[in-house]
């Protein structure tokens, strides 16, 4: 397991978070809803840790844990799946947690009630085709089964940007609360747009260190499909990816392994 350099934080919004709480009298909601979230984030982070991804950091918000998992979006697709899966998959199971929780006397039935139709919101929510919410994230995961890296990425983000476009214009989501988590969301798919060479570097050097035994595929660009093992035009020639890559960035014995 990789937990060496793994980073714990408490985020400061738990400051005022604490100063308001008895003033707040949804405060046994955001309870609720903090206990949903951190079991949504644990299925991916153990899930994650099951197929022996790094986690670098794990942020804890009032709302709920965010962990950093190193290397997603750049390994095994099927894994992947499984990973982001893990979480949607958690609020599936909830209602027979709050069902539970009335049994026993810790919920009341409409309380309950109340819960399953945050619970449906929240994952209807997540599951948006727009990243970097898991929908868009699965999203972009289903384009690198036939796209190359780049193209996969592009795609990914401009649906994105069209499927924040359709929430506005419908009028899916209303509220001001709303609107800052799409800007906040917009904001993202920015940042993701003028990153994506370095993210596309960063793939790369995982690719050269992480060799791949898919099937193989030809291809004449100067990019790889994720879900092979690309046989790149080289001069007169096809080269195998692996060697390319040590064309382009040298041994695996000048780098360290992440
Ligand atoms: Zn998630």
């Amino acid at each position: 397991m990789h937990f060496h350099k793994l980073r714990i934080r408490i985020s400061l919004l738990w400051l005022p978070y604490l100063l308001m709480l008895p003033y707040l009298p949804v405060a046994r909601l955001i309870g609720w809803i903090f206990i949903m979230l951190t079991i949504h984030e644990m299925a991916h982070m153990l899930c994650a840790i099951l197929f022996h991804y790094p986690i670098e950091r794990i942020n804890i918000y009032p709302f709920g844990l965010a962990a950093t998992i190193t290397h997603i979006g750049h390994g095994s697709l099927v894994k992947e799946i499984l990973i982001i899966s893990a979480g949607p998959l958690m609020h599936v199971l909830f209602p027979s947690l709050f069902q539970f929780c009335v049994a026993k006397g810790i919920l009341s039935p409409s309380f309950a009630s109340y819960l399953h139709t945050i619970n449906a919101s929240i994952l209807l929510f997540n599951l948006l085709p727009i990243y970097p919410l898991d929908g868009g994230r699965l999203m972009q995961t289903f384009f690198h089964c036939f796209l190359r890296f780049r193209t996969a990425e592009y795609a990914t983000l401009i649906c994105s940007l069209i499927s924040i476009t359709a929430v506005f214009y419908f009028h899916l989501l209303q509220g001001v609360s709303a609107v800052i988590v799409l800007i906040f969301l917009i904001l993202q798919i920015f940042l993701s747009w003028r990153s994506l060479p370095l993210t596309q570097l960063q793939f790369f050097h995982y690719r050269r260190l992480h060799p791949v035994a898919y099937d193989p595929i030809l291809n004449e660009s100067f990019d790889l499909y994720r879900g092979r093992r690309n046989i790149i035009k080289y001069g007169r020639g096809w080269i195998d990816e692996k060697d390319w890559l040590t064309q382009r960035f040298g041994s695996e014995k000048n780098s360290r392994r992440p």
